[in-house]
């Protein structure tokens, strides 16, 4: 099959360019030749790569966070729509059996790769930052706990606060299980977040949200994470999370691959306003923002990554940058750079077709068109 548009490499933009696949792999980029038109291949205004989400609890109507297989398909279905074609499933803060039972029931559908993996935002959280996260259920860490979970497989990645109580042991094990450690949800100081990193947390889970301000005599851990060259740092781009300026602003201070849009969506994304279960608690969307019904804090957002990317490029980022940080930074934070995550010879024909406006015109995953 071939693809012909304005394709974004990790090289630059190859203005009227052909991708060429075969199988389930890319196998050529170059430039288009007259001999393209009239062999009239597909085509779209850019060619991006297939995006990566490693944060996005739902969408669709449907949820990961109740460890339900089917909802979990039907939510990855959903966003592969919008262009999503590596997606991780992200729990939130639950009793442990929960937790336990979900990233059982999702093992088959990591095994076939409709996700890469779970996340697990919780429970080991401060309650001081618990933004969304159900308090009732938040803990100290626990190392037997945690490694039973980690003993499941499935687990890719779990968000800590690194003040509580043993969190800097329950990073070292999370790093020593091959487990992404993030710091998030977090009212740790400068030098309580700097140990987790030396510990290896190597990830911010939604930079700035649901952490404690930055503060010129106490930075936090906005100023540590955002200051160390080995944290990515998410974001999530919809506009209501963040400010367009420290949109920006992360983005040149840390640099497209240091950063990873993220959605954070519920299973309100792409549905109408209404009330949605996260976690226990109740969430009113109104206008496509979320809120809890009680307090109105902010909540997961109705965000799709084709729209991340658009917030991104009308903030003034070019494109290749907001694909970077949409599939390419993502996918490395994964382990699965050697495999997908930008449109080069030899990775997975994962790519996504969007219009002048940046709207999603068609979607191949594994080389296969799925939208
Ligand atoms: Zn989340």
């Amino acid at each position: 099959m071939m693809l012909r548009g304005s394709v974004v490499t990790p090289a630059g933009i190859v203005t009227d360019g052909v991708v060429e696949v075969t199988d389930d792999k890319i196998t050529e980029v170059r430039a288009a030749t007259p001999a393209d038109d009239e062999a009239g291949v597909r085509t779209g205004a850019w060619i991006v790569p297939g995006f990566v989400d490693i944060h996005v609890h739902g969408g669709g109507g449907f949820t990961f966070t109740t460890g339900d297989a089917d909802q979990a398909r039907g939510a990855a279905e959903f966003h592969l729509g919008h262009g999503t074609t590596t997606m991780v499933a992200s729990l939130v803060t639950a009793p442990h059996a929960l937790l336990r039972e979900a990233t059982v029931a999702f093992a088959p559908l990591v095994a076939d790769g409709v996700l890469a993996g779970v996340h697990v935002e919780g429970p080991y959280l401060s309650a001081a930052r618990c933004g969304a996260q159900n308090p009732t259920h938040l803990r100290n860490p626990d190392p037997g706990e945690l490694s039973e979970l980690l003993s499941l497989g499935g687990v890719r990645m779990m968000t800590i606060a690194p003040e509580l109580p043993g969190a800097l042991d329950a990073i070292g094990q999370l790093v020593g299980a091959g487990v992404v450690a993030a710091v998030g949800h977090t009212d740790a100081t400068y030098e309580q977040t700097r140990a987790a990193i030396d510990e290896g947390a190597r990830l911010a889970t939604h930079l700035c949200n649901a952490m404690r301000p930055v503060h010129h005599r106490e930075p936090g851990p906005i100023v540590a994470l955002l200051d160390a060259p080995e944290v990515v740092c998410e974001q999530i781009a919809d506009g209501v999370h963040l400010h367009e300026g420290m949109l920006r602003h992360v983005a040149h201070a840390a640099g497209p691959d240091r950063v990873a849009l993220v959605t954070d969506a519920m299973a309100a994304a792409g549905m109408d306003d209404g009330e949605f279960d996260l976690g226990g608690l109740v969430v009113r969307v109104r206008r496509g923002v979320a809120r809890l019904s009680g307090d109105g804090t902010i909540a997961g957002s109705t965000l799709t990554m084709d729209a991340a990317v658009r917030t991104m490029v009308h903030s003034g980022l070019p494109i290749e940058d907001a694909a970077r940080m949409a599939a390419t930074t993502p996918a490395r934070v994964l382990g699965l750079d050697g495999e997908l995550g930008a449109v080069a010879v030899g990775l997975r024909a994962d790519l996504v077709l969007l219009d002048e406006e940046l709207r999603v015109t068609g979607v191949l995953r594994n080389g296969i068109k799925v939208v």
